[in-house]
């Protein structure tokens, strides 16, 4: 079979085929040669999962403004209210776009937007292609991409390492990057020259023991850009899902907040609601109040998992309105529209992440950040249910921006020499070790730096870290990097970087809830929490 070789020089290089990195390699301009590098296949991304959809005020009872004050109201105070600014107004304009761009949304009968309703949106604001508007969206932008003549899209290739020029004086400046291509029968290390790196890799969710997230998500870039010499930014605001299926050994799925907007109640086994003992919204208060609801009535009835009932609802419109959960559903032995789900909370989306300003740059020239990898300011400490893939295509956007006018402005990077060598995989008890470690991790910030989360538990959780940590560098000293080797390191640094986060803040805002610090203390906690590396590394 054909396999197209991986060049040595691009003029930018964007890591991730998520919305995200289509959208910025879409919109930069086909005189640069922009190369798309993912490391698995090119739809596997978080983007592909979204189900409920992309909030915009589009509605005609909807403006902007309104969308301004939800969004700040559900970041409690952490918010940039610029960012927000920028991002709410451009939602209109980028959901207009991505339907030019051929993207299904669904539609009334009278022919307008179909507009959901979701937690913590005072209007009904989100346009989705039923239940499956990511994978619609991934795979619009994949056809469009495909297409365009300027840009290489290269599956299994896993990039290890941002190459920064430290000569450069500041915070360095981007040379290319390092990267494991596995699309052979033996993985090779290799390196790509460029000025310009976007790092558009996702979220996190696979540092936790349960998330809703894909297996892609293991906090790649958040490590990468760290090491390059980019902060971090309030890595503590953790959003966990209050409902995804609860399967003790399978793989589990994400049953929309959609569902509960349509009117599906909380309940006990014995069936009696909870919802509004906590909060006067119900089922439609945020999502971190709904988790820790969850969470507190699981710990108070010693219960692996609450139910979502939707048998209230009429099941013609629930089929149709939600078919990819009733077929998952189905796919588990129940159907949705009679009996109730059993749903559990589960690490969904990284509301911090690397330190970026309006046009997705961070502090190492010529690196860029969008998507959840990013830190905008958007979020504050809790994001809004569907605001993620509008700040993924809006950055983006301002990304291929700034992107197309640096690369007006500089010269190329002379090409350096090949640096291409077989990597070996892990065998034997090297690969039972990276398994165990990662599931140490895992299970490690479950317990420590959870929904719920104490100064004794954060510590255990740091100490625990430190000593995994030594165990990752030792594996990878021993055995050089893999793929299981590389994610392992990134997802130990993720871990250890939220869990410092989480142990700076001594206060309970948005998503991070300590219950040694149950109040809100603005005079002196409001403010971003923010890890800067260190030059010696
Ligand atoms: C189940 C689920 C449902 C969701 N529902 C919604 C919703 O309804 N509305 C909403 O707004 N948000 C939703 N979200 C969140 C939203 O989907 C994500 O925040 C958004 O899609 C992120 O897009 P992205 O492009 O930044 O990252 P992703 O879509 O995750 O793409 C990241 C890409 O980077 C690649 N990558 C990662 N590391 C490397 C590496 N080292 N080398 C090479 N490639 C790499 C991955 O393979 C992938 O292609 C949901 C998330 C999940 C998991």
């Amino acid at each position: 079979m054909f396999r197209q070789m991986v060049p040595r020089q691009a003029d930018v290089i964007v890591v991730g085929s998520g919305m995200a990195g289509l959208v910025t390699a879409l919109m930069i301009e086909p005189k640069w040669h922009v190369l798309v590098l993912t490391k698995k296949g090119k739809a596997d991304s978080n983007t592909n999962f979204a189900q409920g959809g992309i909030a915009a005020a589009v509605g005609n009872d909807d403006a902007p403004e309104r969308h301004l004050v939800d969004t700040l109201r559900g970041g409690a105070g952490l918010c940039h209210v610029d960012v927000v600014k920028e991002v709410v107004e451009n939602g209109p304009a980028a959901v207009a776009r991505l339907y030019r761009w051929g993207v299904d949304f669904s539609r009334s009968p009278d022919g307008i937007w179909d507009l959901g309703r979701e937690g913590g949106h005072s209007r009904r604001r989100i346009v989705h292609a039923l239940d499956r508007t990511g994978k619609e969206i991934e795979m619009t932008l994949l056809s469009v991409i495909k297409e365009r003549r300027n840009v290489i899209l290269l599956e299994n290739i896993l990039v290890s390492d941002i190459q920064v020029d430290q000569e450069y004086g500041g915070c360095g400046r981007v040379r290319g990057v390092v990267l494991l291509d596995e699309r052979g029968e033996r993985a090779m290390r290799r390196t790509v020259d460029s000025t310009t790196a976007v790092l558009a890799t996702g979220g996190a969710g696979h540092v936790y023991q349960f998330t809703s997230n894909p297996e892609i998500a293991t906090g790649d870039g958040i490590s990468l850009g760290f090491r390059a010499g980019v902060a971090v930014c309030n890595l503590e605001f953790v959003q966990f899902h209050p409902t995804t299926f609860y399967s003790p050994c399978g793989e589990s799925f994400l049953i929309s907040e959609a569902v509960r907007g349509e009117g599906a109640k909380l309940v006990l086994p014995d069936g009696r609601a909870f919802m509004k003992n906590y909060d006067s919204r119900g089922e439609l208060a945020p999502r971190d109040i709904v988790a820790r609801a969850i969470d507190s009535e699981m710990r108070a009835h010693q219960i692996p998992y609450v139910l979502l009932d939707a048998t209230i609802l009429d099941s013609a419109y629930l089929r149709r309105r939600f078919p990819q959960i009733n077929e998952k559903c189905l796919n588990v032995g129940i159907d949705f529209a009679v009996e109730p789900i059993p749903v559990v909370p589960a690490a969904h989306y990284m509301c911090g992440g690397l330190r970026s300003d309006l046009d997705g740059a961070t502090s190492v020239e010529g690196l860029f950040a969008c998507g959840e990898v990013a830190h905008t300011g958007l979020h504050g400490a809790n994001r809004l249910a569907s605001n993620s893939l509008l700040e993924a295509v809006v950055f983006a956007e301002r990304v291929a921006k700034s992107v197309n006018k640096r690369l007006a402005q500089i010269s190329p990077t002379e090409e350096t020499p090949e640096t291409a060598h077989h990597v070996p995989p892990l065998t034997g008890s090297d690969d039972e070790l990276a398994v165990e470690l990662r599931g140490q991790i895992r299970r490690c910030m479950w317990a420590g730096a959870g929904i719920v989360r104490s100064d004794t538990g954060l510590a255990g959780a740091l100490h625990e870290l430190a000593a995994l940590k030594r165990r990752v560098r030792l594996l990878i000293e021993s055995h050089g990097e893999t793929r299981a080797t590389v994610e392992l390191r990134n997802m130990a640094d993720v871990a250890e970087l939220i869990t410092r986060s989480a142990a700076w803040r001594k206060e309970s805002r948005g998503l991070h809830y300590n219950l040694d610090h149950p109040g809100r203390g603005d005079k002196r906690w409001r403010r971003d929490s923010e890890i800067l590396p260190s030059r010696n590394g």
